[in-house]
C-alpha cells in the first residue's frame, strides 16, 4: 500500500490518494496518514491517466516514406495503399509500440486502436498493433478496432477478413459507411457491420460522416440501427464532419436519435482541422463536428489523437493534453466549464466510450494515475507539461523531469 500526498485535484481541492495494490482505496483530506510509503506531491496536479480511445496504431510513423498528396482524406489513403502493401507484421508492431510508449510519457495508459482491414493489407496490420499491444502489457491497455478503411462493398472479399479479425480476437467492429459509392451500399455497410458485431458480441465503432459534404447521412443510419436493435451504449461515431455542414432541422434529430442509443462521439478536431475545409477558399470551415450541441444534449463526446505522423496528418506524439489543447481552439473552448468538459473529454468521456467500469479518481477504480507539475488543468493545458510520474495498475511506468535555466548578466 502507498499514497500520493497533498495533491491537487482537478477541482482544485487539497486530497491524498491511497492505492492498494492495482486499486485506489481512498481519495481524501488525510487518508495518508497511516501510510508508510508515502510520495509528497507538494500540491501538483493529479489526473487519472489520459485515454485515447480513436488512435490509429497500424499507420503511425510512416509518412516520411510516402508521397506528397492533396492533403485530403481520400488523398491520403490513397497515398497509403503502397506503404500498405509493404507492412510487415514486425515494421506495424515496431512503430505502434514506438507510439504505445510515448504516449504513455504523456500520461495515457489506455488505447482504443483502429487497425485496417482490407484486402491491402490483409490481417497484418491487426497481427502487428495486436503483436505491440502485447508488448506493452506492462505500460499500458490497448485495444483494438477492425477497421474496414476501404468499405465493405467497395472493396469485395473484406467482409470475409473483418470476420478473420474478429476471430483472431479484435477487440471492436470498425466500420466506414460513408466511404461507399451509393446510399444504399451505406445503409448496406452500417448492417453488415451490426450484423458482426452481434454474431460476435461486439461493441461498434464506426468512422461516420468524415466529409464536408452536408448530404452525406449516415450518422442517422448508424443512430437508427442501434435504436432498432437496442444497441444501446455499445456504439460510437468517430469523426460526424458532415453534421456541421449538414440543415439545424437534420442535425437536431439526429443528436436526438444518438442521444437515445448512448452512441459516443469521437470529435477529433486535431486531424479534422487538417483534414477538411481544403476546399474552401477566404472563410475556410473547421471541419469538426458539432461539438457545443452534442454536449448541449448531453451525448458523450470524446477527443482522440487520431494520428500521429501518417498520411493524414504530420504531427501528434500521443500527447492527449496536447489534443485537448488543439481541440480547445477548435471548439471555441474557453470558459470554466469549457475547460473542465475538455479534461473530461481525454479522461472519463473516452472511458466511458470504451465501457470502461473502473475508471477514475475515486476509491475502487483502477490505479491509472498521473502526477503534473503544475497546480491546476488549465494550467497543465496552457504550459502542456510532460508528467512527472505516471502509473499504471498502481505501478509506476514513466517519470519525466525537464531542466530549463535563465542565466541573468
Ligand atoms: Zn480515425
Amino acid at each position: 500500500m502507498w499514497a500520493l500526498q497533498d495533491a491537487r485535484l482537478p477541482d482544485g481541492t487539497t486530497a491524498d490518494v491511497v492505492v492498494d495494490q492495482e486499486r485506489i482505496t481512498a481519495v481524501g483530506e488525510g487518508v495518508a496518514e497511516e501510510i508508510t510509503e508515502r510520495l509528497d506531491c507538494r500540491g501538483h496536479l493529479v489526473l487519472p491517466a489520459f485515454v485515447d480511445a480513436h488512435v490509429h496504431l497500424d499507420k503511425v510513423l510512416i509518412r516520411d516514406e510516402l508521397r506528397e498528396h492533396d492533403g485530403t482524406l481520400a488523398g491520403a489513403i490513397g497515398a497509403i495503399h503502397e506503404r500498405k502493401r509493404r507492412y510487415t507484421a514486425k515494421d506495424v508492431r515496431l512503430r505502434a509500440r514506438t507510439v504505445i510508449e510515448e504516449s504513455v510519457r504523456h500520461g495515457a495508459t489506455r488505447l482504443r486502436s483502429h487497425v485496417d482491414v482490407d484486402t491491402i493489407g490483409g490481417l497484418v496490420p491487426l497481427e502487428g498493433v495486436m503483436a505491440a499491444a502485447a508488448d506493452c502489457a506492462d505500460i499500458a491497455e490497448v485495444r483494438t478496432i477492425a477497421f474496414p478503411q476501404e468499405g465493405l462493398l467497395r472493396d469485395p472479399g473484406a467482409f470475409e477478413l473483418m470476420e478473420a479479425a474478429l476471430q483472431a480476437g479484435a477487440d471492436v467492429v470498425g466500420g466506414m459507411p460513408h466511404w461507399e459509392v451509393d446510399e444504399s451500399s451505406q445503409r448496406e455497410h452500417v448492417r453488415l457491420c451490426f450484423e458482426l458485431a452481434e454474431r460476435f458480441d461486439r461493441d461498434i465503432d464506426m468512422h461516420v460522416d468524415e466529409t464536408d459534404d452536408g448530404g452525406v447521412r449516415t450518422l442517422e443510419m448508424v443512430a437508427d440501427e442501434a435504436l432498432d436493435r437496442g444497441y444501446i451504449g455499445r456504439v460510437c461515431a468517430g469523426h460526424v464532419c458532415s453534421l456541421s455542414a449538414a440543415d439545424d432541422a437534420y442535425a437536431e434529430r439526429v443528436i436526438e436519435k444518438c442521444r437515445r442509443a448512448e452512441i459516443s462521439i469521437a470529435a477529433n478536431p486535431v486531424t479534422n482541422l487538417m483534414l477538411q475545409g481544403r476546399g474552401d477558399h477566404g472563410l475556410i470551415r473547421r471541419g469538426t463536428t458539432r461539438i457545443g450541441e452534442f454536449r448541449q444534449a448531453g451525448v458523450n463526446l470524446f477527443f482522440g489523437q487520431d494520428c500521429v505522423k501518417d498520411g493524414f496528418y504530420p504531427f501528434g506524439r500521443g500527447s492527449m493534453l496536447e489534443v485537448a489543447l488543439i481541440s480547445a481552439h477548435a471548439a471555441h473552448l474557453t470558459t470554466r466549464d469549457d475547460l473542465d468538459f475538455a479534461l473530461h473529454a481525454v479522461t472519463a468521456a473516452p472511458a466511458l466510450a470504451m465501457r470502461v467500469a473502473d475508471y477514475g479518481l475515486r476509491p475502487g477504480a483502477r490505479a491509472d494515475l498521473q502526477l503534473m507539475p503544475v497546480p491546476s488543468w488549465s494550467e497543465a493545458l496552457r504550459l502542456q507539461p510532460l508528467p512527472e510520474k505516471v502509473w499504471f495498475r498502481g505501478r509506476l511506468v514513466a517519470e519525466s523531469s525537464v531542466r530549463s535555466e535563465i542565466y541573468r548578466s
